[in-house]
């Protein structure tokens, strides 16, 4: 029989096990696949549910075997797919201590609330919102989106929608506007809401992948003629493709002016304002209602971490708020302490995901922040550079951020073709252990889309990327 209680110094001997697992992980992370595909291996991890336990070490060896690694990647400097930061190992070790801990955050007087309210004021202050602004932290930004879009819903239906439902007899139906380019997690929580997809609308997006005001205002105007109820507007603050920020401050004066709700989902690039000279770009986010950021993404907060705001004190308790009996503390309460958390999101039980936000900031403080922010934005840069420098390569669109599209582009191919060349060039580059991308589809052409957001980046990193995909190339095309 095992024991689920461990004395200290059973704590500390397997815990050392544990974290000369973590340096292993670490020190061999490089000479691995960046992608860790299971492949066939899958039938490793097919077995019954054990009846009888075994050692912890025991375990621990087989996942050092045959889990670690096999990582996704992302904490690998050749890892440029998605936008998936590489871990902070601050974070790895304040999650041990927050996970030993095991508060649960939904409210109360204890430190973990504490440390997160900080951790929330510290990261709208780096946002430029207002000190009375109010948040939480979220699993991620879809959650964040989520969350700030539940009070925006609220805030803008003119009668009780939680008491009466989204379908309330007599009622106008609520329309919510986005880009072309705009979060898929968008799509979602107007679906959650229960907005409807047909209320969500698709506004072009210029040269450049950013939200065109002029056909923004053109279609308020149109789907308030028509008897609809225009209610949100969602600018995005560095878009997921390509990068782009949305023109916020015009977004900002058109929702002013037309009475609407501005949304800012800023989870892969709200947290670049941290670098002073970007800021320029992301102005009107400060005057956003709701912002949606992202620290796992370039915080490098480990997963999960993303953060929510609203900057009208009230609204998230508008949207979320509702008293239990087991839930209601008197006012002579020991437990009663700051807001609570569960007034401001859907989650009762939540994890300390504050402590390694927390720890990272203090351990490393804002400028350094600003300094990776600025160093994977101009590793981008030079990627670009690169990719124009060289004939067999096309670039799709402009840099945005840390993000460059760029494709393959042989002489004499179709559009088809080449197409296809992209894609099987980026398997190519994954299954070969070497690089890790994902490509998108930018205006009906295949892109090869690199993301940088990790420490660990170089300029040799972009390079030997460049170098492997013209021979790539040459081994596809070469012999025609
Ligand atoms: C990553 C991202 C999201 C989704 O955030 P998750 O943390 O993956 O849930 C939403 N919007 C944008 C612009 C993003 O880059």
């Amino acid at each position: 029989m095992t024991d689920f209680d461990l004395s200290p110094d059973e704590l500390r001997r397997l815990g050392l096990l544990a974290v000369e697992a973590v340096a292993t992980h670490r020190a061999e992370l490089e000479a691995r696949p960046v992608f860790g595909k299971v492949g066939v291996r899958a039938s490793l991890f097919d077995e019954p549910l054990p009846e009888e336990g075994r050692p912890f070490e025991e375990v621990l060896a087989f996942a050092r075997e045959h889990v670690l690694p096999s990582p996704f990647g992302n904490s690998h400097p050749r890892f440029f797919a998605f936008i998936n930061a590489s871990a902070d190992p601050v974070g790895v070790f304040a999650d041990l201590m927050a996970h030993a801990m095991n508060p649960n955050c939904w409210g109360g007087d204890h430190a973990a609330i504490h440390v997160e309210h900080r951790v929330l004021a510290w990261l709208a202050s780096i946002l430029g919102l207002p000190r009375e602004t109010e948040g939480i932290l979220t699993s991620g930004g879809s959650m964040a989106n989520f969350t700030a879009l539940a009070a925006a819903r609220v805030a803008m239906a003119p009668w009780d929608i939680r008491q009466e439902g989204v379908g309330a007899a007599g009622q106008p139906r609520l329309v919510v506007y986005a880009s072309d380019q705009v979060h898929n997690c968008v799509d979602k929580a107007v679906d959650l809401l229960g907005l409807g997809w047909k209320q969500l609308r698709k506004i072009a997006s210029d040269d450049g992948f950013r939200m065109r005001v002029d056909l923004l205002g053109a279609q308020i105007a149109h789907d308030r003629a028509a008897g609809l109820l225009p209610a949100i507007v969602v600018g995005t603050a560095g878009t997921v493709n390509t990068g782009a920020v949305d023109p916020l401050e015009e977004i900002a004066e058109l929702c002013q002016r037309e009475g609407l709700w501005f949304h800012a989902d800023g989870a892969y690039g709200g947290m670049a304002v941290v670098a002073d000279e970007l800021g320029s770009l992301f102005r009107g986010l400060e005057s956003a209602h709701s912002v949606a950021a992202d620290p796992h993404k370039w915080l490098y907060v480990p997963y999960e971490a993303g953060a929510c705001f609203v900057r009208e004190p009230g609204r998230l308790a508008a949207a979320f708020r509702r008293p239990a009996e087991y839930l209601v503390q008197d006012a002579e309460s020991p437990l009663l302490g700051p807001p609570g958390f569960n007034d401001r999101g859907p989650e009762l039980s939540r994890a300390f995901k504050a402590l390694k936000v927390w720890m990272g900031l203090k351990v490393h403080g804002r400028r350094a922040y600003a300094e990776r922010v600025r160093r994977d934005c101009a590793l981008a840069q030079f990627l670009a550079q690169e990719v124009d420098r060289r004939p067999v390569f096309e670039r799709l669109a402009p840099v945005g951020l840390s993000i460059v599209n760029f494709r393959c582009r042989p002489d004499g191919m179709s559009e088809r073709r080449l197409d296809a060349l992209n894609r099987q060039v980026v398997n190519r580059l994954v299954a070969g252990g070497g690089f890790m991308l994902a490509p998108t589809v930018l205006r009906g052409r295949v892109s090869m889309r690199v993301c940088i957001v990790n420490f660990r980046t170089t300029e040799t990193d972009l390079l030997a990327l460049l170098d492997e995909t013209e021979r790539c190339v040459q081994q596809l095309v070469g012999g025609r």
